[in-house]
């Protein structure tokens, strides 16, 4: 029996497993995917919100502006990248001018750092800058990530500290029993005294497993983007429009940690939780909207184009609570942007808010909470990469050329915890892949190497889900 269970291993499931790993507690993180962080984490914008946008007297503000300060600690706990770029929100004329003044009392009030830039001033830092903006209200703390990567190192920290992990694990009913619940599932029952549900665009159907009339209805909103190739240098700044009931935070530029620039996103309904295709639609949304702020977009530097699907909710604030009819459930529901930058504040709330008034939290001995920097060629010096490559070389041996990622670097992320066993897991790690050829020069290689170190056939390994296999046959 568990004490708890959580469904999701987004960054929500993942930094609570890794908050509850510290205690004398029997937990089960489980996903339905074949990796961690294959849901809304993985296709968002990155940004770790500094908290000015969420209403008054919500959750969301709340747990946005605490979460914000607590990742520069995580990342460097967890040795995840972290950027601070600061951001611009930028607007055009008068109307907007008066919108900036709320964010900016917001800021105040929530003791968040802010300036004030002309548009001329502002386009003094940012020549892509369109000349229709006329005021900015710059948020020089705002930071980016690499969110998969945060999560992964969660969840390999929670592992090590005793976690139990089931991916391809997918909660498809549950009982409750006098004590406690039972998570059945295609992988086998999970019996657990407590339930989290974090299962993101999933939360209202897994909430229907044990309540017929949900407080809440989640509908899958799609957000697609643009990326650019690190090779252009576009922006330093995210820049946001100014926000809007209509268009949320709108379509924006973001620096990313890797120096690519993501443009983006739109925001349409879909039915489908699993429809992350890109459209002509959405993205011609996306370039139409950006000429607001923003020009001389470099599109022929354009290498990919994606979709992430945010768990639009009719509830406009977090959903953190044990739901009133099922002692034991509890729900982190409606976790819509800032999701990302709230996580850290979520888990904590859950912890402190909820599950202590239920369990005994006795801390372990001998847990360790942080993570060693993976070694990345990109991040060190010369001379740094000259030792590296004498001590292991490995590291000297390049299968990404894009990227420049070793094939060290490569076998170092398959065979730690929670390591990846698939090419888009090895991708999302390391970033072989994720260049200007995506992946035309590397998969095969990167697949090479998984057959051999996972000792499998080459024909048996995976792009991502289960059964994605790449090669169909041997042909000689
Ligand atoms: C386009 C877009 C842009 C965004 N930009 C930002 C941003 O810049 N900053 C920010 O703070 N936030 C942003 N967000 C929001 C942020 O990405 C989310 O709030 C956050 O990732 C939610 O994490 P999660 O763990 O709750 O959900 P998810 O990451 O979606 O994880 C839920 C997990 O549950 C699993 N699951 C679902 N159903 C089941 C089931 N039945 N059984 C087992 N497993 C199941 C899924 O496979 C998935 O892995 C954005 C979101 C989108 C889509």
């Amino acid at each position: 029996m568990y004490d708890i269970v959580i469904i999701g291993a987004g960054i929500t499931g993942t930094m609570l497993a890794r908050d509850l790993s510290r205690y004398r507690l029997h937990v089960a993180l489980i996903d339905k995917e074949n990796d961690i962080a294959d849901g809304a984490t993985m296709a968002n914008s990155a940004i770790v919100h500094v908290g000015y946008d969420p209403e008054d007297d919500t959750l969301k503000a709340l747990l946005n502006v605490e979460g914000a300060r607590m990742y520069e600690k995580i990342c460097e706990d967890l040795g995840c990248h972290r950027k601070v770029t600061g951001a611009y929100v930028a607007a055009c004329g008068e109307v907007e001018e008066k919108h900036l003044d709320i964010l900016a009392d917001r800021a105040e009030r929530r003791g968040i750092t802010y300036e004030w830039l002309s548009g001329d001033e502002a386009r003094k830092e940012e020549e892509n800058l369109s000349e229709q903006v006329t005021k900015v209200l710059s948020f020089p703390t705002t930071a980016v990530i690499y969110p998969w990567e945060v999560a992964i190192a969660c969840a390999e920290v929670a592992v090590t500290n005793g976690v139990e992990i089931y991916l391809n694990t997918c909660c498809e009913r549950i009982t409750k029993e006098e004590d406690h619940f039972v998570i059945h599932t295609n992988n086998g029952d999970y019996e657990t005294r407590y339930v989290i549900n974090a299962s993101g665009v999933g939360a209202e159907k897994v909430y229907r497993m044990v309540c017929d009339t949900p407080e809440f209805k989640i509908t899958p909103r799609r957000g697609e983007y643009f990326v650019l190739d690190h090779q252009v240098h576009y922006v330093n700044h995210i820049i946001f429009p100014v926000p809007s009931a209509e268009k949320g935070k709108g379509v924006l530029a973001v620096p990313t940690v890797f120096g690519n620039t993501l443009l983006g996103p739109n925001s349409d309904y879909v039915d489908d939780p699993e429809d992350t295709g890109t459209s002509f639609e959405g993205l011609d949304y996306v370039r139409a909207n950006l000429t607001k702020t923003m020009k001389n977009v470099p599109y022929r530097y354009v290498i990919r184009n994606f979709a992430g699907l945010r768990p639009s909710s009719s509830c406009p604030d977090f959903i953190i609570e044990e739901a009133k009819t099922v002692p034991g459930f509890i729900n982190a529901a409606s976790i819509e942007s800032p999701g990302l930058a709230s996580a850290p504040a979520v888990s904590q709330y859950i912890i402190q808010n909820i599950l202590k008034k239920h369990l005994e939290l006795t801390e372990k001995e001998n847990v360790c909470l942080t993570r060693e920097k993976p070694l990345a060629m990109a991040d060190l010096t010369p001379e740094e990469k000259a030792e590296a490559i004498r001590k292991n070389p490995l590291y000297g041996k390049i299968i990404c050329r894009c990227e420049q990622i070793s094939e060290g670097e490569i076998l170092d992320c398959i065979h730690r915890p929670c390591g990846a066993h698939t090419v888009k897991g090895v991708k999302k790690r390391v970033r072989p892949g994720m260049g200007r050829c995506q992946g035309g020069f590397c998969e095969p290689r990167v697949l090479n190497i998984l057959a051999r170190e996972l000792n499998i056939s080459p024909t048996e390994v995976v792009l991502d889900a289960k059964n994605a296999k790449i090669l169909e046959s041997e042909n000689r």
